[in-house]
């Protein structure tokens, strides 16, 4: 399945912008990246986006279930191309995040889902200092 088809399958319209999008991020390499990452590469690949075109664009990419975003405490948003449950490592001095397979975390007990509501996935996040 070629970025295009990607796209109509998820529901996205393939604007020019989300196509160039597409082809860095839906390339079946899995990576952890922000905006500005992109817009880096965006821009050494000989294209050019504004920095909103491309929050835009991966807001609806996150909507439409075509990346994540994951909840770290740093102010700048990260997003995974990997949809599929998994936990992180994240380097709270560089921002880099580092996959653990959901087998790998073992939960014993969780807490009681409150009435009307069901656990929609539960993403561990292990934040790592460096030794002294
Ligand atoms: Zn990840």
């Amino acid at each position: 399945m070629d970025s295009k088809d990607k796209l109509r399958k998820a529901g996205l319209r393939p604007t020019k912008q989300r196509m160039i999008i597409a082809n860095i991020l839906l390339d079946g390499v899995n990576r952890h990246f922000t905006a500005e990452n992109l817009q880096d590469e965006i821009n050494s690949s000989g294209n050019s986006m504004s920095i909103a075109t491309v929050y835009n664009c991966l807001k609806k990419f996150r909507n439409c279930g075509l990346i994540k975003q994951i909840e770290t405490s740093n102010d700048t948003a990260i997003f995974d191309t990997n949809t599929h449950q998994h936990h992180h490592f994240l380097n709270e001095e560089t921002g880099e995040l580092i996959d653990i397979e959901d087998d790998e975390i073992n939960l014993k007990s969780l807490p009681k889902i409150p009435q009307g509501y069901y656990s929609n996935g539960v993403e561990v996040l292990i934040k790592l200092k460096k030794q002294d």
